[in-house]
């Protein structure tokens, strides 16, 4: 099969969250099992690796833009897998990915360069797996503007929402630097209570869609968590497809991991606690088998830190040590810092995007926190438990759907959760697990080695994506011979 994968993100080269790491192992695995498939990002400024390959006009705006195209790799086993960067210097060459009032424009750019490359590249793909609205526009250029070219015609889409919350909402007079008439200016098409939705280009106009957890699949039909297109995703209920992120299980290795300070699997746990000593030590706090809680994530509402702020005092009363490392929103940098000022000897809040500390603090901490809001699939959970880091997270979405809670009685269980979205409920949840790690040492080493000895590498759900391809792919060849 040939795919191409396009995405705003793709672990080594650029990320802020989840979606680059499976942009970034994805392809492998699809690559494992046999098929040509490549990825193309944008070229942001901080990507320095690409070579040249070729530059193609692109219609913007009544006017063509130049897209340059280069070309890059995976360092190592997988440097056959094409990684295209499309280029434009007055788009992508900022100081950072996103967050500017031009977005549409960046990514109507991007989109459109997605395609128009292929006849350049000599590539025609039989699917594209396109990803958030970033590159949702794909879906609907290839099948009005694109599509009305032979080359196009018979490419089939999928289209992954990997967060809801995060549409592409732009005023109505975006539609025209689309080159889209007024006739998509409607609710059935990209109308949005006054706005131009590009989300709802790869809703409406994938072959096929999914998401990244089948919870977070059947969350997104209802009104609670729909972000206002919940009628739409009921519509295609038949077509929307939830599969679970993978972890690259290589990339993620305790064993082989050069950024931690010592390496471990589940037969030298001694070398576990040595990273926590370790991490203590770096980050200021005093060493020794205080159970320690790590927090690595996006500083947004979504993630359901306010609940700490209700009760970080019984938090920190449980006598636990704290460790957050993340970038966002002002509030909650606020929030913890001034957590910190409160309680300098228990915790450590690192403000920033660090990858090596990441690492450090996936091994090094017992317990790791996550009690998100609403969480599509999370890979936070999936890290620890490949480096025997309890998670405690709130049973939501992806969560929902990888983590079981702990049974004090039959000892069955990967973590500790809890459901209602309260102070009280999160607070329970950690105190149980703080009980099992200081009450019973040996209960606590079996689930290290039951949640180390769980897979979720991409194995299975990259079985399930080639599944998905090839439905889409029969879907477009059946839509095509009916039209005939
Ligand atoms: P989301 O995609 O919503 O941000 P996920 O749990 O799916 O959440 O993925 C988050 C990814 O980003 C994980 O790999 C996590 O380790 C990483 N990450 C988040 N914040 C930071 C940070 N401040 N520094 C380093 N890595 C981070």
């Amino acid at each position: 099969m040939k795919i191409l994968i396009a995405a705003s993100e793709m672990t080594p080269f650029a990320k802020t969250g989840g979606l680059a790491d499976v942009t970034g192992s994805l392809p492998k695995a699809l690559k494992d099992l046999g098929h040509d498939v490549r990825v193309v990002i944008p070229n942001y400024k901080q990507i320095t690796a690409g070579k040249y390959l070729t530059d193609l006009p692109v219609p913007m705006d009544g006017h063509l833009e130049t897209a340059i195209i280069r070309h890059t790799s995976i360092k190592g086993k997988y440097e056959q897998i094409p990684v295209y960067l499309a280029d434009n210097h007055k788009y992508f060459h900022r100081d950072r990915m996103y967050g500017f009032s031009d977005e549409f424009d960046r990514f109507n750019f991007f989109t459109k360069t997605c395609l128009a490359m292929l006849p350049y590249l000599g590539f025609q793909p039989d699917v594209i797996h396109c990803n958030d609205w970033h590159t949702a526009l794909i879906p609907l250029f290839l099948k009005n503007k694109f599509g009305e070219e032979p080359f196009y015609k018979s490419i089939a889409s999928v289209f992954t929402v990997h967060n809801l919350q995060y549409q592409g909402r732009f005023p109505k007079r975006v539609l025209s630097s689309l080159g889209l008439d007024d006739s998509f200016f409607t609710p059935e098409e990209l109308e949005y209570y006054g706005e131009v939705n590009f989300m709802k280009a790869g809703l409406l106009y994938g072959d096929l869609i999914n998401t990244v957890s089948r919870k977070y699949a059947a969350e997104i039909q209802t009104a609670e968590l729909g972000e206002g297109l919940d009628g739409l995703l009921r519509k295609r209920a038949l077509d929307l497809h939830g599969i679970l992120n993978g972890l690259d299980y290589q990339e993620f290795n305790p064993a082989q991991d050069d950024k931690i300070y010592e390496k471990y699997d589940v037969n030298s746990l001694a070398n576990k606690r040595e990273n926590k000593y370790q991490l203590q030590k770096e980050l200021g706090l005093s060493m020794g088998d205080v159970p320690l809680v790590g927090i690595i994530t996006r500083l947004v509402s979504q993630k359901g830190l306010d609940l700490m702020a209700a009760i970080i005092d019984e938090i920190m009363g449980l006598g636990i040590q704290l460790v957050l490392l993340g970038t966002g929103e002002d509030y909650y940098e606020k929030l913890f810092a001034d957590v910190k000022m409160r309680y300098p000897q228990q915790t450590s809040v690192n403000l920033g995007f660090d990858a090596v500390l990441a690492q450090k603090i996936y091994a090094g901490s017992d317990i790791f926190l996550m009690p998100s809001r609403f969480e599509p699939c999370g890979l936070g959970q999936l890290i620890s438990l490949r480096y025997g880091t309890i998670p405690v997270v709130r049973r939501t979405g992806g969560l929902a759907d990888t983590i079981n809670n702990y049974d004090f009685e039959t000892g069955y269980g990967n973590g500790f959760d809890f459901l209602d979205y309260s102070p009280e409920e999160l607070l329970g949840a950690l105190r149980r697990a703080v009980q099992l790690y200081r009450n019973n040492p040996d209960a606590w080493s079996k689930l290290i080695h039951v949640a180390m000895n769980m897979d979720f590498s991409w194995n299975r759900s990259a079985v399930k994506y080639l599944e998905l391809y090839e439905k889409a792919i029969n879907k477009r060849k059946s839509t095509l011979m009916r039209a005939v």
